[in-house]
């Protein structure tokens, strides 16, 4: 039987020896909460299988959305993305799964819509780079790095669902 074991904390999350029961960050960027997907978002995560551990919405400062995307601090849309990302209410989202994040990342698409195949979040839901209405991390420690940025120990949670005896073997 399959034995999810998690933390709440800020130790990362490892699960089983020889598995990859993870947790990444994911964010509903201005527009899709806006465009009201928020739900259309998290069904898709919730039908695929995956738990949600952490939830909140806020209105993320310039600061705040400059130090979430630090690493393209040299891109020439920097500015424009901390403007957009800054421009309303964005929803943060932990979730939990084997492999969550490579899978979340398949789930939502390429970077631009354009590239994202239909079937994935992107490629259904939006048109522009500037405007792809949704974030997920990239690799396992900017997962732990944003959940850590986002989070705060005591918000994000840990419960077994009897239900994963029916998705994991
Ligand atoms: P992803 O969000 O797919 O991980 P990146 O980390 O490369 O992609 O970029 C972060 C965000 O910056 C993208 O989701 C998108 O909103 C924005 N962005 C990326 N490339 C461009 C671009 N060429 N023009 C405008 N915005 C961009």
């Amino acid at each position: 039987t399959t034995t999810l074991v998690s933390c709440a904390d800020k130790v990362p999350f490892t699960g089983l020896p020889g598995t990859n029961y993870e947790r990444t960050f994911i964010a509903i960027k201005p527009d899709g909460t806006e465009r009201r997907l928020v739900g259309e978002i998290i069904g898709r995560f919730e039908k695929k299988g995956f738990k949600l551990v952490g939830i909140k919405i806020l209105h993320p400062t310039p600061e705040q959305a400059a130090k979430h995307y630090d690493d393209l601090k040299s891109k020439p849309f920097f500015d424009g993305l901390v403007k957009y990302f800054s421009s309303g209410a964005v929803v943060c989202m932990v979730w939990e799964g084997k492999d969550v994040v490579k899978t979340g990342r398949k789930l939502i698409g390429e970077t631009n819509p354009a590239l994202s195949v239909p079937g994935s979040i992107r490629g259904d839901l939006c048109i522009e780079v500037g405007r792809n209405i949704i974030h997920g991390s990239d690799s396992t420690q900017s997962a732990n790095d944003e959940i850590t940025l986002w989070f705060g120990e005591t918000e994000v949670t840990n419960y077994e669902s009897p239900l994963e005896k029916f998705i994991y073997e």
